[in-house]
């Protein structure tokens, strides 16, 4: 059997490599659930002769486009612009828009594909996909966020509703650019929809969406550790970046009694041994979000920390790691020192950071590690609460709130329990996640015959 599933998954990728050339983050994102399914594929001749992984691993539908806005100066600008409908077999096409000089297809079709498995393990009625452009917003006025906001959904808003697919955040897009873009969407449909989720309080939000991805992590960190008699009481958590996973996963784990010593961006990070505590962590929300300034003024306004310039957290002691940057900030080399250094558990955050070099380090030395996918699926979640809240026109509080994405937490860590323990009783998160994640999408699609 082994063999056989070794043989699926190298002819799998020899063909999806060849089908989608140069995306390498595709290439990484897919091979990771191809070797998990593998097994259960090869003994269903079903699955096989209706070709299910090779169908997930197939966009939908993938939408390019211009995007040209003026700046300040009143000159041109072009950036692209990407839709990555990836699956729609369990609800409307669900995931992040993200603004980052680094987006290409590779990396939004390796986001769309995690997050159909992601939305699925959330037990909510949500499609994958995800979406975003090469534009920087660093050092853009709010005037130029806002007109680029608007030329970016002049060509996106034909493409997506609240039936069809919805967007969200991700790096780059929080509030601000939520608000442009639905302001915009509302202006070109004329209709009050909940077409994108993140939006304001005030305007169709959801109560604790902002906290509910960074506290949706530490969440299923709780259940992590307590499988093995654990808890944050006095643990010591190294955070990497200081956007709104970050701040979140720091906000809730110091709540729950740990300390929290580090915070990155991707010019350096911080490591404060007197712990990042509530006061300094408004400190550093005020900031990221409201001034958009550097973590290394933090190290200038609190004495008792220090600033490595172009480094990241990850040579720092510390029992609980939680990186909420980007993908693959975290590697085989920053896995060992990890584990030489005590930690005993890792708690993705952000969307496939841990190599696949990092994650076999955990995973050999038995560490508590979740993938992303797992562990950060308390945004979108969230996010689909906000969507039963404005199909219903109501809003709930946010206590709530908070005790569903609690409880979903916990569900997707029973579920990644009882797919994926060995049997040494080792949990392996990632292949727990990747097939409780793929059996209701297998399913809907064997149900929806070929299409
Ligand atoms: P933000 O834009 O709010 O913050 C991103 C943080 O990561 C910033 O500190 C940023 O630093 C840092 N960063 C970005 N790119 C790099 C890089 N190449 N190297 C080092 N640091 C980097 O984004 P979010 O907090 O929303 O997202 C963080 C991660 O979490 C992403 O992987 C995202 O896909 C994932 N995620 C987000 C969800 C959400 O609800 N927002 C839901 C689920 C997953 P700098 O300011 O210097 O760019």
């Amino acid at each position: 059997m082994e063999k056989l599933a070794k043989q699926y998954v190298d002819n799998f990728m020899t063909q999806l490599i060849a089908r989608n050339p140069n995306e390498p983050e595709f290439h990484q994102a897919v091979r990771e659930v191809a070797e998990s399914l593998a097994p259960y594929i090869v003994s269903d001749p079903v699955l096989q002769k209706m070709k299910i992984l090779e169908r997930i691993a197939e966009p939908e539908r993938v939408v390019i486009f211009r995007v040209p806005w003026l700046n300040d100066k009143g000159e041109i600008e072009i950036n692209r612009g990407y839709r990555v409908q990836m699956n729609s077999a369990i609800g409307p096409y669900k995931g992040g828009i993200r603004f980052h000089p680094s987006v290409n297809l590779s990396i939004l079709k390796f986001l769309a594909f995690e997050q159909t498995f992601k939305n699925s393990l959330t037990t909510l009625p949500m499609g994958g996909g995800k979406g975003g452009s090469d534009f920087n917003p660093k050092g853009k006025s709010d005037n130029e966020v806002m007109k680029f906001c608007q030329s970016f959904i002049t060509e996106l808003f034909r493409h997506i509703g609240q039936d069809t697919d919805v967007p969200a955040g991700d790096i780059g897009v929080g509030g601000r650019e939520i608000g442009f873009m639905f302001g915009q969407y509302k202006r070109l449909r004329d209709e009050f929809t909940g077409t994108f989720t993140g939006k304001g309080l005030d305007w169709g939000g959801s109560p604790l969406r902002p906290e509910a991805t960074g506290y949706g992590v530490c969440y299923f960190a709780q259940e992590m550790l307590a499988t093995r008699g654990e808890s944050f009481e006095g643990k010591t958590v190294a955070i990497s970046g200081s956007g709104n996973v970050a701040q979140y996963a720091a906000e809730k784990a110091t709540q729950l009694g740990a300390k929290v010593v580090t915070m990155s961006d991707s010019s350096g990070y911080i490591y404060d041994p007197d712990g990042i505590d509530a006061k300094k962590l408004e400190y550093v929300m005020t900031l990221k979000n409201v001034f958009r300034e550097r973590i290394k003024e933090y190290a200038e306004r609190y004495p008792s920390a220090q600033y490595f310039p172009g480094e990241r957290p990850w040579g720092v002691k510390c029992d609980i790691a939680m990186p909420c940057a980007t993908q693959n900030e975290l590697n085989g080399e920053n896995a060992k020192a990890l584990v030489a250094n005590g930690c005993i558990c890792v708690a993705e955050g952000a969307n496939m950071p841990s190599t696949p070099e990092a994650i076999a380090v955990f995973q050999s030395h038995k560490l508590l590690y979740s993938p992303g996918k797992a562990s950060n699926a308390g945004g979108v979640a969230t996010s689909g609460l906000e969507m039963s809240q404005n199909s219903w026109r109501l809003q709930w509080t946010r206590e709530e709130v908070d005790q569903k994405l609690h409880s979903i937490m916990k569900n997707i860590h029973e579920v990644c329990v009882q797919y994926g323990t060995e049997p040494d009783g080792y949990v392996n998160y990632v292949k727990g996640a990747n097939i409780g994640g793929f059996m209701k999408v297998a399913n809907a699609m064997l149900a929806q015959g070929c299409v």
